[in-house]
């Protein structure tokens, strides 16, 4: 076996699958999903075949056309990250490149969260969604889960029949189910019979457009949309009040767009429509293409959450139209994907709001430097991730530092060149997966000399941050920075100094004050600006995060509340953070096991093995 990634067991030696049809029945009452998939490879292929899976069953592999069995075994016992190695055994004749699977997800899958009704806005309706990035769409069917493979995809989603699906794929029809259509009779537990039942209704849908496994996705509940723009819907649970604030918020999406393609090229995805989900979402947004994922967390009222959708949108150009070719390169996604989302902002919302946000990600690499302080090798751009859990380690180093190093050549070249050379990069790999050898080849090659001027290997391989990284300029960064400065004197920012503040400015103040402060300073800066009732989250858990720190705890009431209020990673890891580490805050950590047996539940499953891996190093 020739692995090409440490979190797949995809043997390089094999050839990789470029289309599963999949047939998917939704059994809410079990939060279970029996599935037929039919795999077609890049050439014939005989003896084993490597797939990898997570708390799957699977219950038979067939050959397509004669419906004979094929040998298959699973590994005894799961890898703890890479899950249940499948082998499949293809004929020896050399003659097939196809093969089917019928398999059933388990409640515990580790893309899925099932929301009950009670944990959903309408209350009326269950809802589930995926979460597939890094190394989780093995846990809703079999698959080579590498970014290496980019396949495409057909999908009937038979689901009851008051509830709708979306995916990040082209919805061609809603229509009643038809006996025996993509293998369905060949469910297992009586769910054949199920697939035709009245209150059934099938969602088909094609993905023509190849991806890498991370990238599938769907939603089913009780969904409503609204226009927004001539290739955007915005689309959520169908609640009146959430779909207008949505699609009050993201009405500039479509301006977005067209500066992103003056920018980068071509829209290659037709669609770009955005899910609002449940405030259970564990990130920000999820870029899944044609159908991006959002938290509610970004509805904020004042069109700021239009960065989030500014970076999930840059993806469409780099990370979904070119990806890392495994994890270890995952700065090629997201370095990439944090400058062309800031030239988008700068494009759209002027530079200073760009300066701005280049700011708070120099606040974040630094901090990030200090959680790696005893495990640098999280602090370069290229890692080494065998044995290595990606939720684990996920951080703002490949976003921050990645963009850290593009913007260093930008200043090296000059802005035209370097918008020269990322146009042709983009053409030159779009629908590949690539590694960073493979970058650097190309930068040399198409700048000439630029390894003289730049270290691009201390760049790429070094730990830490490079000496010729850089913090931003401009009138308001070096303002509110200073006004931090102040603070640590004892000196509270003046009203009409802090007027015309929006959530970011007052983001980047709190980052820059000292981690701990006297409690009372804490309560007087509240009291008079009110951050603990901030309706922008990056706000409120920020103030928050100081105050657990500062053991002011007249605020853990609201640390509380808002714990169980969202369920994205940006805010749940900090603040779960901040109550268990170090010593002598018993209380706080009572506080936060107490917290998190509440909460547990309304957290996705992914969110809940990062709490409890914060838990296991510090409890
Ligand atoms: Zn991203």
């Amino acid at each position: 076996m020739v692995p090409l990634d440490p979190h797949s067991f995809t043997d390089s030696t094999h050839p990789l699958t470029t289309h599963i049809s999949l047939s998917l029945y939704f059994d809410f009452p079990s939060s279970t999903i029996h599935g037929a998939a039919l795999f077609t490879l890049s050439s014939p292929h005989s003896g084993p075949l490597s797939l990898d899976t997570r708390s799957l069953s699977i219950h038979q592999i067939l050959s397509p056309s004669t419906l004979s069995p094929l040998p298959f075994s699973l590994s005894p016992s799961p890898d703890p990250i890479k899950g249940i190695h499948l082998s499949l055994s293809l004929p020896n004749d050399n003659t097939l490149s196809s093969f089917l699977i019928t398999f059933s997800t388990s409640p515990s899958s580790s893309a899925l969260q099932w929301l009950s009704p009670p944990q959903t806005f309408n209350k009326k309706h269950p809802f589930v969604y995926t979460q597939c990035q890094s190394i989780h769409a093995r846990s809703i069917f079999p698959c080579q889960d590498t970014p290496a493979a980019r396949i495409r995809y057909s999908a009937l989603l038979n689901v009851p029949r008051e509830l709708s699906a979306i995916m990040s794929a082209r919805h061609v029809d809603r229509r009643l189910p038809v006996s025996g259509e993509g293998y369905s009779n060949l469910l297992p537990n009586g769910f054949n019979s199920l697939w035709c039942s009245e209150t059934r209704v099938v969602e088909d849908f094609d993905m023509n457009q190849p991806i890498p496994p991370y990238l599938f996705a769907f939603a089913v509940g009780e969904l409503g949309f609204r226009e927004v723009g001539p290739r955007t819907r915005v689309y959520s649970e169908a609640v009146e009040g959430v779909l207008e604030a949505a699609a009050k918020e993201f009405a500039g999406t479509e301006e977005m767009i067209r500066q992103g393609e003056k920018l980068f090229g071509d829209y290659e995805w037709e669609r770009f429509d955005l899910l609002v989900l449940p405030p259970s979402f564990p990130f920000g947004g999820m870029e899944n293409p044609r159908m991006v994922f959002l938290t509610p967390t970004v509805i904020k009222g004042d069109a700021s959450g239009a960065q989030v959708v500014a970076h999930e949108l840059a993806h469409s150009w780099t990370g979904n139209l070119i990806t890392n070719k495994n994890n270890e390169h995952f700065w090629l996604n997201e370095g990439f994907t944090t400058y062309a989302e800031r030239r988008i902002v700068e494009a759209v919302q002027g530079e200073d709001r760009a300066v701005l946000n280049i700011g708070i990600g120099w606040r974040g690499l630094n901090e990030e430097m200090e959680r790696f302080k005893d495990n640098l090798e999280f602090t370069k751009l290229k890692t080494n991730q065998e044995g290595v859990d990606p939720d684990d380690v996920y951080s703002e180093v490949p976003y921050e530092k990645g963009f850290q190093f593009l913007w260093r050549i930008e200043r090296q070249i000059g802005r035209p060149a370097f918008d020269e050379f990322i146009k042709k990069y983009i053409v030159t790999f779009k629908f590949k997966s690539i590694d960073t050898e493979t970058f650097l080849d190309f930068l040399k090659a198409n700048i000439p000399g630029i390894e003289k001027e730049i270290d691009l290997v201390l760049w790429t391989e070094g730990t830490g941050i490079p000496p010729d990284a850089y913090e931003p300029i401009s009138n308001l960064y070096t303002k509110i920075v200073s006004l931090a400065n102040e603070f640590k004197l004892g000196r509270m920012p003046r009203e009409d100094e802090v007027a015309d503040w929006h959530g970011q400015e007052w983001e980047l103040y709190l980052e820059n004050l000292p981690k701990v402060v006297e409690a009372s300073q804490v309560l007087a800066l509240d009291a008079r600006y009110r951050l603990s009732e901030s309706k922008d989250y990056e706000v409120k858990v920020a103030f928050l995060q100081l105050a657990i720190l500062s053991k002011c705890k007249n605020f853990y009431g609201e640390v509380e509340n808002t714990l169980k209020e969202v369920g994205r990673m940006k805010y749940l890891r900090p603040l779960y953070t901040a109550l268990v580490q170090g010593t002598e805050n018993e209380e706080e950590k009572i506080l936060a096991k107490r917290v998190f047996a509440e909460a547990r539940e309304c957290y996705h499953p992914i969110a809940q093995g990062v709490v409890e891996s914060i838990f296991a190093k510090h409890l």
